[in-house]
């Protein structure tokens, strides 16, 4: 077992008063499908740690050290939890458990295919609070407190996506499960093969405290005009404004924002995202984000790519995708943050657009702002054919019966910034509790 390291939070916490550690016992075989026992099976007894998926030290933690970590700010630590197998088949996924030490620290689970590849759906399957409340329970995925998007390759969860989940400290059980198919409703079925946990935990916060929110903005190609126009544009003052000021109740405000360009082959590849959707190598938002990952490997800001368009299937997606409970920090992890589209055209309006007119603000800006909300751990208030709303009990749902949720159909729903197509950018006092416990923002 390794520790995660003492979170430094300005002052000097007692010993291990923030470390975040796993908690297994003997009976470790049943809680990650480990084994402690004598993995190697010739009776020799521990040894150091090596990558074999293997338990080599016998402490039932399988290849701990292994993965490679995320960048962390002073106020996070990260917790290894080794890998576990999945047998396939019908589940339930191995059970992994940790223990939270502080109330409220903002922690967000992390599951990743040790192939490293992206063509697997990882998805978590479960989560058990320390006095036993089930807020993600397999089977009922959709019902869930604590559901959490499946993603292709590597997966996260937020502990605490509603208000209800409270991160209180003790021991927490929580699984990740993994389908070549699109999970969307849990299906119970698991593709077999290894999967690594972690976790990434940013120190509890005592009340409402100003917090920072670091982004990398990599401007695609010739978006925008290039990295060194956009930096210096009214529009992108516009745009980091009205971000402030829609997350203003929440206290989060951004903080550092560096400029990047994308450019040459990848500048020209990426400029108009064309498949977000497909598994394996076709899917230009994982190979985008590789490519961040290379420009900025030790940052532990979001990143923020602003490319031309986002297309699936020769259509125009949205105006902006976010992975849902990211992770800052994981260079080259497409859940390491998020995608939004300045059309070129509009750009060039918005240039000339007369004082008042620029959309910059109220598209970019709340799109924007939008993205982040779901990079913090929301889901939205209501899906767009209402199959799904969020799991926040004080933002209304829209329960008009129609194929397409318009702004138009549920005009109170859609003042907020949640909503699938938002005509305005409100938070409730639930959304704020729920992005205040993401570690994305900082102290
Ligand atoms: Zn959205």
């Amino acid at each position: 077992m390794r520790l995660g390291r003492t979170i430094a939070a300005g002052v000097l916490l007692l010993a291990c008063g923030g470390c975040l550690t796993t908690s297994d016992t003997g009976a470790s075989d049943a809680i990650d499908g480990g084994d402690t026992t004598d993995s190697k099976g010739d009776g020799s007894g521990p040894s150091p740690e090596v990558c074999n998926l293997q338990d080599d030290d016998l402490d039932g933690i399988i290849d701990e050290g292994c993965q490679t970590k995320p960048n962390l700010r002073a106020d996070e630590s990260w917790l290894d939890l080794g890998a576990v197998y999945l047998p396939g088949g019908l589940g339930p996924a191995p059970v992994k458990a940790f223990t939270l030490p502080m109330l409220n620290m903002g922690v967000v689970l992390v599951a990743r295919d040790v192939g490293g590849g992206n063509s697997a759906y990882v998805w978590a399957e479960s989560l058990t609070g320390p006095d036993g409340t089930k807020f993600l329970t397999p089977g009922a995925w959709d019902l869930s407190a604590n559901r959490a998007w499946p993603s292709l390759g590597r997966a996260t969860a937020l502990i605490g996506m509603a208000p209800q989940v409270v991160p209180s400290a003790g021991v927490w059980k929580f699984s990740f499960t993994r389908s070549v198919q699109i999970p969307l409703k849990y299906s119970g079925s698991a593709t077999p093969g290894w999967l690594y946990l972690g976790m990434i935990g940013r120190t509890a916060l005592a009340g409402m405290e100003p917090l920072k929110l670091d982004i990398d903005v990599f401007v695609v190609g010739n978006t925008a005009g290039g990295a060194a126009k956009l930096s210096v544009s009214p529009q992108w003052k516009a745009i980091a404004g009205q971000v402030n000021a829609i997350w203003a109740p929440a206290k989060i405000q951004l903080g550092k924002v560096a400029f990047f360009d994308v450019s040459g082959d990848d500048g020209q590849k990426y400029l108009y995202v064309d498949d977000v959707s497909s598994a394996g190598s076709a899917n230009e938002m994982a190979g985008l984000f590789e490519v961040l990952g290379k420009l900025r490997p030790t940052s532990t800001a979001v990143a923020v790519a602003v490319v031309s368009g986002i297309y699936d299937m020769g259509q125009p997606v949205a105006l902006g995708l976010s992975h849902l409970a990211g992770v800052p920090g994981m260079a080259g992890a497409r859940s390491s943050g998020l995608v939004i589209s300045i059309d070129p055209q509009q750009w060039t309006k918005d240039q000339s657009a007369l004082a008042g007119q620029s959309i910059a603000a109220t598209v970019w800006g709340t799109t924007l702002a939008h993205e982040l909300g779901h990079f913090m751990g929301l889901w939205h208030t209501d899906e767009f054919d209402g199959s799904l709303a969020d799991p926040i009990d004080d933002t209304s749902s829209c329960t008009i019966s129609a194929s397409v949720l318009t702004p138009a159909l549920c005009p109170q729903q859609a003042q907020n910034l949640m909503f699938w197509s938002p005509a305005a950018a409100n938070l409730s006092k639930g959304q704020v509790t729920v992005t205040r416990r993401h570690p994305a923002a900082g102290l």
